[in-house]
């Protein structure tokens, strides 16, 4: 199962309900944090998640609201004595999370491994043996990521096929769930034949962009899509004027790439009530809701 908490769900302006762009993304021990504005820090606080759990942390691009906090929790993070990496993956990472460390005056007692994205679209950029992260260039003012997350498949045994030998339960049938051939009572059983791939979870994060038709192929069939509704379309040549997507734009999107569930996030503080945005896509993709800081999501 994957858990997602959100940290901050506003776009340029904080509000008093809504933090700065963060999500935490929890799958078993691994803690991924996409995205860290100013402030991060505090909703983890508040969230009860230790930020030292976090191994990763991706970003989108460098706009203060998805990037102010991490400063932040470098700095706590020597102050609570992590020894453990800390990995930072976006575009141009190294340089920036350079200064960041050159400002501000504090003894490390960790590495921060900075990773640059700078990839021909899309492309995996982490991967573990549980899960994927890929990444795609978005059309934003600055460099600009997409990303998704995805579980590795499990092999699972196909029950019927093995009716046929006679074979239910038995230790042997680790070794195909593993990939590998067996031979039962003299017969051969391909782990190909025997077995099939039960696909993970997949859950797709989309900030800040116009609208792109390469998004459709990135966050096709995703079990939940994260994606930014800055404005409606009652600010239509704003979003065009910023490059960011309508409510409209994110319900599109979610219909067109068939997902599961789209939760809508990066409100522009015009909106005090997001009920429109959630309304508007709504008569778009039914499945919609709108995230708010602190809610968890199961997937
Ligand atoms: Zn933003
Ligand atoms: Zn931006």
């Amino acid at each position: 199962m994957v858990e997602i908490t959100f940290l901050g769900t506003s776009s340029m302006f904080p509000t008093r309900q809504r933090n700065h762009a963060a999500m935490l993304l929890r799958r078993e021990g691994d803690y991924l944090l996409f995205d860290c504005g100013e402030g991060t820090q505090r909703q983890l606080r508040i969230a009860g998640i230790s930020p030292y759990k976090i191994d990763h942390i991706f970003i989108t691009h460098w706009h203060g609201d998805h990037s102010l906090g991490i400063g932040g929790i470098i700095q706590s993070l020597s102050a609570s004595r992590r020894e453990h990496d800390l990995k930072i993956l976006g575009p141009e990472v190294k340089r920036r999370v350079g200064h960041i460390t050159e400002t501000y005056v504090f003894h490390k007692t960790y590495n921060v491994v900075c990773k640059d994205i700078d990839v021909p679209d899309p492309a995996v950029v982490e991967e573990t043996r549980d899960w994927t992260v890929r990444a795609i260039n978005v059309r934003h003012g600055p460099k600009c990521l997409a990303y998704s997350f995805e579980e590795t498949g499990t092999r699972k045994i196909n029950v019927d096929y093995m009716a046929k030998f006679g074979l239910k339960q038995h230790p042997i049938l680790g070794r195909l769930q593993r990939g590998e051939d067996i031979v039962w009572k003299g017969k051969v059983i391909k782990a190909e034949d025997a077995t099939f791939i039960k696909a993970g979870k997949k859950i797709v994060y989309i900030t800040d962009t116009e609208f792109d038709r390469a998004l459709v192929g990135f966050s096709e069939g995703a079990d939940l899509l994260v994606c930014e509704a800055t404005y409606g379309e009652d600010k239509k040549h704003m979003a065009e004027e910023r490059t960011h997507f309508t409510a409209s734009d994110a319900a599109t999107l979610a219909s067109k790439a068939g997902v599961k569930k789209l939760i809508l996030t990066h409100f522009s503080q015009r909106y005090p009530s997001v009920k429109p945005l959630v309304e508007e896509a709504k008569s778009i993709f039914k499945n919609t809701t709108a995230a708010e800081d602190f809610m968890v999501v199961k997937v």
